[in-house]
């Protein structure tokens, strides 16, 4: 049996407002895979973040922002496979971002091997390009996993970090919870919802 244990507050902020020049929205790993039932390792709360993501790109793209998707991608015999089976498989549909959030022409792909989207991957890059990004809005699957680490290496990058509690899925309310305190608390991102960010003119 698991042990009960009181989620620590940590604040939802009700307004976040962002200067869209300076600000990307990273959409982390919404793969078939992670993403439909069918998929290999299907995290079920990431059907809910599809709307919520949709809107938010919806608002980001109408006002010329800067869209990264990360696509966790593994070739044959990945290290990962030992921890998680095979997944992601490059060329099989189960690596392919989801039809509902398809990338745009303009938006950014950073395919990543491992968790963590800054390692082994083109986001350095892709953020040296567009300098003027201090602030990322960081969304997608899982919570815990691929979107905490991208979240705290951004974080530790200087980057102000922004996660929507809505945007983002686990596959059970206590990762969930761990990783967005863990986001606040140590990464000093702020927690919010899709609706609350707003964006200056
Ligand atoms: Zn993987």
């Amino acid at each position: 049996m698991g042990r009960l244990v009181e989620v620590p507050e940590y604040p939802v902020a009700e307004q976040v407002r962002v200067d869209p020049r300076r600000t990307a929205v990273v959409v982390v790993d919404m793969q078939n895979d992670f993403v439909k039932p069918e998929g290999k390792l299907y995290v079920p709360a990431a059907q809910e973040a599809i709307a919520p993501i949709a809107r938010l790109l919806e608002k980001a793209r109408r006002a010329g922002m800067l869209i990264i998707y990360t696509q966790d991608l593994h070739g044959e015999d990945d290290p990962e496979y030992r921890i998680w089976g095979e997944h992601v498989k490059a060329g099989t549909w189960g690596a392919d971002i989801i039809p509902e959030l398809a990338p745009q022409p303009g938006d950014e792909i950073v395919p990543k091997p491992r968790y963590d989207a800054f390692y082994a991957s083109r986001m350095e890059d892709v953020l040296r390009v567009h300098k003027e990004v201090d602030t990322l809005i960081i969304t997608g699957t899982v919570t815990n996993i691929c979107v905490l680490h991208t979240a705290g290496s951004a974080a530790l990058r200087w980057y102000r970090v922004i996660v929507p509690k809505d945007g983002v899925a686990a596959l059970n309310a206590f990762d969930q919870e761990a990783a967005l305190h863990q986001i606040d608390f140590l990464y000093k991102g702020t927690i919010t919802t899709v609706d609350a960010i707003v964006l200056m003119d």
